[in-house]
């Protein structure tokens, strides 16, 4: 990776010392991100899908251009993209529009996020579908083989994740896809932390539904979206509803527009959009083939630094599959104190849950962890100072 990308980074240049190992939860933001939300402010100002005068013109323009760029940074060009808030909202659309009325099967797994249990575990709780949670071995991996065992004629949908928040595994989900389409249900990729980090290709892989955030893939807090083969839009039903969602309303009918704008009800996060929009054309320009290439590097740095350092780690301890993210615990110290004593030597890792406890009891962590997880900025350096702290940190247990 080319190093002069941090200077792009206004916070790497504020705190120069700041080892941010916190990507996971939300990355930091590039400078020409940030510009172009400001350039929502000062060029356009207005609101987009409504007003006929020339910014409410140009602001509507500018939002379509940018969902076509979206679509292609994730390949799929052709597809519909529902805006939303962040990857949470985008499963709760899903989970929630879906008609379970002649299938009422889902089939996750244990090692998902609280954004895709909690709305599962609610619908099975109202008796509105049969949940199946397919359990992981004490490395976080689910085998194909249960997947099979799983799926099945009465299966609605399959909703998974590409890459992992806990143990930093990035699942097969082109072969978990195929499975679900060979039983005749749909599938819903959460991509919160693959899309950051890997080529997506949503057409390609023939992804029914994809939910994504921006703020984990360089972009702004408080916009992300829902990518959603266009044969099935029709399939969900909005359950936000409101102005901008509509052909006509009377008193006695609603007559609802066909497309994303259906799901898009309110004002929108026009700036969010614009600097989304900015983050998909700045990692375009980096190549996802070169960050990946780069992130195994770092991943193999971060593998290295935690065994030599004897530390707990919780997922796989091979980097096949392997995201920069590593879930770990050092003996004797509890998650936080080791965060908080990390952050005392200006790194700056998670500890906890990471909203996603069923999935860290799962694999041995059930008083929680600490995390570390890289992105195109961190450098091997980096890892290196992260390696002394550890080691500093681990004498004193
Ligand atoms: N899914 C995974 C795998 C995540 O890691 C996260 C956030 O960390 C989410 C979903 C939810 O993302 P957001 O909080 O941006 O909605």
């Amino acid at each position: 990776m080319d190093f002069d990308i941090r200077k792009d980074f206004p916070l790497l240049e504020k705190y120069p010392q700041l080892i941010y190992l916190d990507s996971a939860c939300t990355s930091l933001k590039p400078r020409q991100v940030i510009d172009a939300q400001i350039s929502y402010y000062t060029e356009l100002g207005a609101c987009g899908g409504r007003s006929s005068h020339f910014l409410g013109r140009k602001t509507s323009e500018k939002i379509e251009e940018s969902r076509e760029k979206i679509l292609e940074f994730l390949g799929a060009k052709g597809q519909e993209l529902i805006f939303a808030k962040n990857t949470t909202e985008g499963l709760n659309i899903v989970i929630n529009g879906l008609d379970y009325s002649k299938r009422n099967k889902i089939v996750t797994t244990v090692i998902e996020h609280h954004a895709i249990l909690l709305p599962l575990m609610k619908l099975r709780d109202d008796g509105k579908i049969k949940l199946e949670i397919l359990m992981c071995d004490n490395e976080g991996k689910v085998s194909l083989e249960q997947w099979k065992n799983a799926i099945d004629k009465q299966t609605a949908l399959v909703i998974t994740n590409s890459a992992n928040n806990t143990t930093g595994f990035n699942q097969n989900t082109k072969q978990i896809t195929k499975i679900a389409h060979d039983n005749g249900a749909l599938i819903c990729v959460d991509g919160a932390q693959g899309v950051a980090h890997h080529k997506t290709e949503f057409s390609k892989d023939n992804y029914d539904f994809l939910c994504f955030s921006g703020h984990k893939m360089l972009g702004p807090n408080g916009i992300g979206g829902l990518v959603c083969k266009k044969e099935n839009l029709q399939k969900l039903k909005p359950f936000v509803l409101g102005g901008g969602t509509v052909k006509t309303v009377t008193l006695d009918k609603v007559e609802y527009l066909t497309n994303h704008e259906k799901f898009e009800a309110g004002v929108q996060n026009y700036p969010g959009i614009i600097g989304l929009t900015s983050a998909c054309e700045y990692l375009k320009k980096l190549k996802m083939e070169n960050v990946e290439k780069y992130e195994r590097e770092l991943a193999k740095e971060m593998l290295d630094v935690l065994e030599q350092n004897d530390a707990i780690i919780y997922g796989s301890k091979t980097l096949e599959n392997h995201s920069a993210l590593f879930s770990f615990g050092i003996k004797g110290a509890r998650a936080h104190d080791v965060a908080l004593m990390l952050d005392q030597q200006n790194i700056a890792v998670r500890s906890g849950f990471f909203c996603a406890q069923p999935a860290m009891e799962a694999i041995g962590a059930k008083d929680g962890a600490v995390r570390a997880s890289c992105y195109i900025y961190n450098t091997k350096e980096e890892i290196r100072k992260f390696s002394q702290a550890l080691t500093k940190l681990k004498a004193l247990y």
